[in-house]
Parts: structure tokens; C-alpha cells; sequence
């Protein structure tokens, strides 16, 4: 069973601070900045793809409400909300989970560096997106 599955599980500790009947969420244990947040389904699904429509929908919701939490509660004013899906982005837990990182003045984190396309490379990968 995975590491997330035992917290749904209430089988290993997590700081869970909400709970409904798809969704929980707890801090994460090696925070980005303080207050960094999971949400994950309660049913294991690894990614994106394998959540259905249904309690994808659910799930943003509860995300919705936890980001609200963390304004209304900690005091944050903004938050990025990451999923790292598919090892190939990082993802090290294969439990769909977002993350939502608290954000603050001059707190040195960078966002992903912007880049340029190549001639023809943007109509091509619109064409392949198109048909
Ligand atoms: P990923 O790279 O898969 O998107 O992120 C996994 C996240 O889970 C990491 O930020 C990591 O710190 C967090 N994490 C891993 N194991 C545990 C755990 O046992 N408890 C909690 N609360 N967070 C965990
Ligand atoms: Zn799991």
C-alpha cells in the first residue's frame, strides 16, 4: 500500500487539517514554505489520467476550500497550486496529490524560466495538437 494510502489509512501520521468524503489534506513534511499543503483523493489513483470526471471535480473542489483555509487561517495571500504529474515531472509519491505552496514577498522562489520556440516549431506542435 502506498505511503499516502497508510495516511488515508490513518495507519502513519500526517498533520491533517481537512477531511470530506473524497479528499483529505495535511502539511507537507518537507515544506516548500511554511503551510504547504497536500490534497490527495482518498482512493488510490497514481496521476491525472486515472482519477475519473467525477471525483476529479470533487477533488478541485476540496482543493478550492483548503486554499481558502490557508488565506483565511494562516493569513497567506497567494498560493501556486503544482502537480507534479508522471515521474518524468518530478512526481516521487504515485498517489495523485496537489500541492498548494504558500507564497510570500521575497521569499526567493522562481518560477519556471521562460523560454522560446524554435522556427516552426510552435505551428508544428499546433498542427499535431490540432488533428
Ligand atoms: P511529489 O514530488 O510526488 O509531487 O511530492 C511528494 C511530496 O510528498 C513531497 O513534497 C514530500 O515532501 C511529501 N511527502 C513524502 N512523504 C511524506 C509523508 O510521509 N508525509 C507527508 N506529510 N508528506 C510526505
Ligand atoms: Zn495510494
Amino acid at each position: 500500500m502506498c505511503i499516502f494510502c497508510q495516511i488515508v489509512k490513518k495507519e502513519i501520521p500526517a498533520s491533517i487539517f481537512y477531511e470530506d468524503e473524497i479528499a483529505l489534506a495535511f502539511l507537507d513534511i518537507k515544506p516548500v514554505n511554511p503551510g504547504h499543503a497536500l490534497v490527495i483523493p482518498k482512493g488510490h489513483v497514481a496521476n491525472l489520467e486515472e482519477i475519473s470526471d467525477s471525483d476529479l471535480a470533487l477533488l478541485i473542489g476540496a482543493v478550492k476550500k483548503v486554499g481558502r483555509m490557508l488565506k483565511d487561517k494562516l493569513g497567506i495571500s497567494g498560493y501556486n497550486l503544482v502537480l507534479n504529474n508522471d515521474p518524468i515531472a518530478g512526481q516521487e509519491i504515485f498517489h495523485l496529490h496537489f500541492h498548494l505552496i504558500p507564497r510570500f514577498e521575497n521569499d526567493g522562489l522562481k518560477l519556471f524560466p521562460a523560454g522560446e520556440y524554435k522556427m516552426g516549431e510552435k505551428e508544428e506542435l499546433l498542427n499535431k495538437l490540432l488533428s
